[in-house]
């Protein structure tokens, strides 16, 4: 059995919503709702959900940029809320984090190679036998840009260039582990595959781990050994990619699944797709319940009255809803 790596623990992170001159805290809004997880040494965790599913905040907490409410993170063996001081730096160059957007991730002032050693130099990095300069050259040759780059700007780039950069940044400080959130929504399409083609290789050949934070499903299975689907801050399905995506089993993930279009027009035509109706709600006025239940074509008074457990269905499957039975079918 493979080794975990990154453990979520019933993770919840909730916002205060302040109004008055006072900030009086008038309610809260929960991002992440008690979200468990692991991901093993070497594999790739995909997190799928809309806009507000909570989905950054996850990163966000796994990079120890939020305090958790409650339950933990724990990064090979400790637990992050324990961490401070050297320790947390220390964990802290162990996990990286790549944003979306590329164009306010990278300070215009620095040049290329200021942007890929800015971390090491800040932290004091012992280079083993490697100068900057080589390691900037190492970098940029794994993240397919032409070395002689090191000294231009970040507006002398593309988007796609922009986020290797980025990419060439995070791996300056050797990490074990980098959360991808969002990494490929900005570009374009033919850009998107490269860009996750480029992850994809250092993770074969340094063993790094990763979360893949995506809202494209055909995007986050290419790279994903496992997914999370998240709704409203809650996981709503788990399980292997491949079983996903053969096998979806939540409500929610077969109208996501319904929604990707299929290259050939026979089969795109003749497959079942589930309208999703209306928004997500708002996070701070969640639906009572099933989070689900505003918009699922299948909810009954059980799921617009009780919150569903998150059950294991099939041996590493995970589903939240009432009417997914043992093995998988739907109760009527
Ligand atoms: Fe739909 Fe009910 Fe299942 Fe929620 S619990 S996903 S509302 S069927």
């Amino acid at each position: 059995m493979s080794e975990a790596l990154l453990t979520v623990d019933h993770l919840k992170m909730y916002f205060p919503v302040q109004k008055g001159l006072l900030k009086r805290t008038v309610g809260w809004v929960k991002a992440v709702d008690d979200v468990s997880f692991t991901v093993e040494r070497g594999k790739t965790l995909g997190i799928v959900g809309e806009s507000g599913s909570g989905k950054s905040t996850i990163g966000h907490c796994v990079v120890r940029d939020y305090n958790a409410a409650g339950g933990s993170v724990t990064f090979d063996g400790i637990n992050m809320a324990d961490c401070k001081g050297r320790e947390l730096q220390k964990l802290r160059q162990k996990i990286q984090m790549v944003n979306q957007d590329p164009y306010s991730s990278l300070d215009p002032r620095m040049n290329v190679g200021q942007l890929i050693t800015e971390g090491p130099r800040y932290h004091h990095y012992p280079q083993n036998k490697e100068t900057f300069d080589e390691k900037v050259e190492r970098l940029l040759g794994l993240v397919d840009l032409n070395p002689s780059y090191a000294d231009r700007f970040p507006h002398e780039f593309s988007g796609g260039q922009r986020q290797r950069i980025a990419i060439a940044r995070a791996l300056a400080m050797e990490p074990d582990f980098i959360v991808c959130d969002e990494v490929v929504s900005a570009l374009d399409v033919s850009i998107q595959a490269q860009v996750v083609s480029l992850l994809m290789e250092p993770q074969r050949t340094l063993g790094l781990t990763y979360i893949f934070i995506g809202h494209d499903l055909s995007v986050v299975r290419y790279i994903s050994d496992n997914v999370a689907v998240l709704y409203l801050g809650k996981v709503m399905e788990y399980t292997s990619s491949d079983e996903l995506y053969e096998n979806p089993l939540h409500p929610y993930t077969k109208a996501l699944i319904s929604a990707v279009p299929i290259p050939d027009p026979v089969v795109d035509r003749a497959r079942e797709r589930i309208l999703l109706k209306g928004e997500i709600p708002r996070p701070i006025d969640p639906p009572k319940g099933c989070n689900f239940c505003t918009r699922c074509p299948y909810a009954t008074n059980e799921c617009r009255g009780q919150e569903p457990e998150y059950r294991e269905i099939a041996p590493g499957h995970f589903v939240a809803c009432h009417r997914v039975m043992e093995g998988g079918g739907m109760r009527g």
